[in-house]
């Protein structure tokens, strides 16, 4: 701006504006002159008004002695040059800024920036050069779109700036994903006057996820995953791909497979595969809600109300209806198996045919929402650390005494006391709700966004208690983690995606089983356990190894940078 301000004063503005302040000192005309801005123009202020009284005192000698003023000495000649000088270089200064001051109103305002300036405004954030064949106006250039934007593209980027297409409409009105993400971000850009430089928008299949994963997509964020592994679970080894910007994970989480696999591998059973969803509804009286509830729990009808709900999809089979009062409202727990899908769509598809079907016997039933929280979906709920949501599973396995020093460095009496100190009494007194682990959902969240999950889902799948004891004579230690809220499917959703896909395909559970489905998600619940399982087991041994290095300093452990393990 200050840079601007200075051209135009100095004469010599330009028509863009530099990116910033910094930018445009490396550029400005007036490096050009020997001595600094305001130094010349001091000499030639002095100049300008020495020679104007010279050639005065001159003209008035003159007159006095009646010399022709044509006759010239050349001390005057001199004078005269030197004021022609000076006059052309103050009115080069002061004059041409004033005029164009004039002409360009905006141009001397100081913030010159205003919320119109969409081109400039982004410029000022933004280095990059203006894309070829746009109009002046628009010289934002994203390095992901084309070299040239397209005439046309440019036109629709204009009508989205000034909102007279809506952003939402791009993919619909353009038939093609991804230039209509090119075009939203473009605008995008000029609307806020930031630049999206850093986020990719090339690489990606903005089909695949239209009307299924992300509206009005402008580009993607890459994760690094990283493996761990193998995990040795129920006899089979996994590699686990895990999506995280959180050092030492993956190489905490290889580190515990590595202590499960020298030890002989790990066990997972999983107990129960039911995902719910509980609408609310009202009626006039308490009384009223209770009839509904004892018809529902009443196992003569179950039948009638699976048929009805199982008619929703191939896959939704009711298991249970479990169901909790609140005065005059009714909350209806439905818990079915969704096959290889996680589950959601399909559950909520059942229920409102049984809503639908209720309908009939129950007119006076308000259906105040098809979710009523009882579920529960996203939030820390004690319904789903007590009855299960998703997939339930125990996994467990017994680390030889050997491998806790040798690999995880500390011993078992530690890990236990530790165990006890930090994830059971630590955890009860902070009140936690299914937070008896060291630190599960680091391990599902990293697992959940590389295979295409919810990650959202972690708050409950994360429930978890991890239990520890020493067995075979106290040498060996027992780890078990007991999840009951594991919410995973490895079909639809973020699991078709291409880089969710690969992941999935690595472990050997991409998309629907077809000759037993739904074994491929429960599959994918055992493994996520699996790993939380080697997650538990090394953090708890980092954490005690470290408490054993302040009290027992004689056995020097090492350093806590697992990677080095
Ligand atoms: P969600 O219910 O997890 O939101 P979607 O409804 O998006 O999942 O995806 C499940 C879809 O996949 C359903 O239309 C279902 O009919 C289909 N599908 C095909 N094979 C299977 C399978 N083995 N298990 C579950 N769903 C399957």
């Amino acid at each position: 701006m200050e840079a601007r301000r200075r051209m135009i004063k100095g004469g010599v503005q330009q028509p863009q504006i530099h990116r910033n302040d910094k930018d445009s000192e490396a550029v400005k005309a007036t490096d050009a002159l020997p001595l600094p801005m305001y130094l010349t123009n001091i000499v030639f202020f002095c100049l300008f008004f020495s020679v104007v009284y010279y050639l005065l005192l001159r003209w008035r000698e003159k007159i006095r002695n009646s010399t022709p003023l044509h006759v010239v000495t050349l001390s005057e000649i001199a004078a005269i040059v030197t004021f022609i000088a000076s006059f052309i270089y103050l009115l080069g200064f002061f004059g041409i800024g004033f005029v164009q001051s004039l002409l360009i109103p905006r141009a001397s305002h100081e913030d010159i920036l205003d919320e119109d300036d969409f081109d400039l405004r982004v410029l000022k954030d933004d280095s990059r050069a203006a894309p070829c064949g746009v109009a002046d106006h628009c010289k934002i250039s994203d390095p992901q779109l084309s070299p040239c934007t397209p005439v046309e593209d440019e036109e629709i980027i204009k009508s989205v700036v000034e909102g007279k297409t809506p952003s939402y409409s791009l993919e619909s009105k353009l038939g093609d994903c991804r230039r209509a993400a090119a075009i939203r971000r473009e605008a995008l850009q000029r609307t806020t006057g930031k630049s999206l430089a850093g986020l990719p928008l090339e690489g990606f299949d903005y089909d695949a996820i239209l009307g299924q994963c992300c509206e009005m997509p402008v580009g993607y964020v890459q994760i690094p995953v990283g493996i761990a592994g193998p995990l040795l679970l129920d006899g089979r080894e996994y590699s686990v791909p895990m999506a995280t910007t959180e050092g030492c994970l993956v190489a905490s989480t290889n580190r515990g497979c590595k202590a499960i696999h020298a030890s002989g591998g790990a066990t997972a059973v999983l107990l129960r595969d039911a995902m719910t969803r509980a609408p609310v509804v009202r009626f006039g009286t308490a009384k009223r809600a209770t009839e509904l509830k004892f018809f529902l729990e009443d196992s003569h009808n179950f039948e009638d109300l699976s048929l009805v709900f199982n008619s929703s999809s191939r896959f939704a089979r009711l298991q249970s209806i479990k169901c909790a009062i609140a005065g005059k409202n009714l909350y209806i727990r439905f818990s079915c198996s969704t096959g290889d899908a996680m589950g959601m769509n399909m559950v909520s598809k059942g229920v409102q045919n049984v809503m639908d079907f209720l309908g009939n016997d129950f007119p006076d039933m308000d259906v105040i929402g098809i979710s009523g929280n009882y579920c529960s979906d996203k939030k820390p709920a004690a319904v789903n650390w007590i009855e299960g949501r998703g997939k339930s599973v125990v996994c467990e396995a017994i680390i030889k005494e050997e491998v806790v020093k040798k690999v995880l460095k500390t011993d078992v009496a530690s890990l236990v006391e530790l165990n006890m100190l930090k994830n059971l009494t630590g955890s009860a007194i902070a009140g936690a709700l299914g937070g008896f682990n060291a630190h599960a959902s680091n391990i599902v969240s990293a697992i959940y966004i590389a295979t295409g999950q919810d990650p959202a889902q972690n708050i409950e799948s994360s429930h978890c208690i991890t239990m520890m004891e020493a067995v075979n004579g106290g040498r060996d230690l027992h780890i078990s983690v007991t999840m009951p809220s594991i919410e995973v499917g490895t079909i639809g959703g973020g699991t078709q995606l291409g880089s969710q896909s690969a992941c999935l395909n690595l472990l050997g559970v991409k998309g629907a089983s077809k000759e037993a489905p739904g074994s491929n998600s429960r599959l994918l619940a055992t493994i996520v356990a699996g790993a939380v399982l080697a997650g538990e087991l090394s953090l708890m041994s980092a954490i005690a190894a470290g408490q054993l290095v302040k009290s027992h300093m004689k056995y020097n452990r090492s350093s806590k940078d697992v990677s080095k393990m």
